[in-house]
């Protein structure tokens, strides 16, 4: 059994800054991680494997310039089995259509039984690539997975819903997204990390892939998302500070500022 774990490499959003002129991310000297729902997705794939380690096998599949290699390492080192890295200039500016057309198109080169992807990206956040992927694969798909069983070919998934859970089954192969609390991540051992710099990372580009590919729906060019300005949110004023006043004067400088200001 093939369980494709996606996985994307996002930058450390605490530090992102915005190009004003641009209007980009600033990458540049801005640490990587992997997105914590698809390290979620990840331990759960592994544990799933540490059930039946010599039929489970955990194929982890990125999407993203050469340094996304630096990620798949890191998937290898915590004990998946096999890397593909989704590289090419053809590939890049690709919004999440053209993102998930693309990464469908290396899953159709594989025998798979279970895909997970992260419910969200932190940068991009948008959560449509899974369920997109499922879409294009034609195959189920649940969402919001918290807690994961596998039972022959009937996958039991716990799913989060807004004021309750959903426990549902469903046969293989489906697709699931992950929320970050679905596991807590294993640590990489030095084993781990040692065998991960020696075992290869495949590395497919757009001719690997392209029998399974529109090419009007790749890159920049395949995006009917257009991002037309971003800007950071604009951080709060310093605020007045009345001193040495009553509570009554407070409360009246307040009502003041809330009549002023058309709330009241
Ligand atoms: C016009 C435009 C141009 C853009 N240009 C760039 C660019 O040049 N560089 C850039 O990094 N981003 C770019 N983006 C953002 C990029 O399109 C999105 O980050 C990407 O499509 C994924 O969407 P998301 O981050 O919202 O993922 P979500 O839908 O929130 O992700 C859900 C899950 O899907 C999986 N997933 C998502 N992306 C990948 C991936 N790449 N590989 C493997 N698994 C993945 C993960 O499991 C993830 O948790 C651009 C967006 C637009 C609209």
């Amino acid at each position: 059994m093939n369980i494709v774990v996606c996985i994307k490499q996002v930058p450390d959003t605490n530090e992102v800054r915005l190009d004003p002129k641009t209007n980009t991310l600033i990458r540049e000297g801005v640490p990587s991680i992997i997105n914590p729902d698809d390290l979620a997705g990840l331990e759960v794939a592994l544990r799933l494997k540490d059930e039946d380690p010599d039929n489970r096998k955990v194929i982890v599949l990125s999407m993203g310039p050469p340094q996304a290699e630096v990620a798949l390492r890191e998937a290898l080192a915590m004990g998946a089995d096999e890397a593909i890295l989704l590289s090419d200039r053809a590939f890049g500016g690709a919004d999440t259509w053209a993102t998930s057309c693309t990464i469908t198109a290396a899953i159709k080169n594989i025998d798979y039984d279970l895909i997970i992807a992260g419910r969200q990206a932190i940068d991009g956040d948008t959560a449509q690539v899974g369920p997109q992927i499922a879409k294009h694969l034609d195959i189920p798909q649940i969402s919001y997975a918290e807690d994961v069983a596998l039972n022959g070919n009937v996958i039991t998934v716990k799913r989060q819903f807004e004021d309750r859970y959903h426990i549902l089954d469903a046969d293989l192969p489906i697709l699931i997204t992950t929320l970050a609390e679905a596991a807590e991540t294993r640590f990489m051992t030095i084993r781990g990390i040692y065998d991960a710099y020696k075992k290869d990372i495949t590395v497919w580009g757009l001719e690997d892939v392209k029998d399974n590919l529109d090419m009007d729906n790749i890159g920049l060019k395949g995006s009917p998302t257009k991002v037309r300005r971003s800007f950071p949110k604009a951080g709060k004023g310093e605020g007045t500070l009345l001193k040495d006043v009553t509570a009554d004067e407070a409360a009246e400088a307040i009502l003041a500022k809330l009549k002023e200001k058309y709330f009241i």
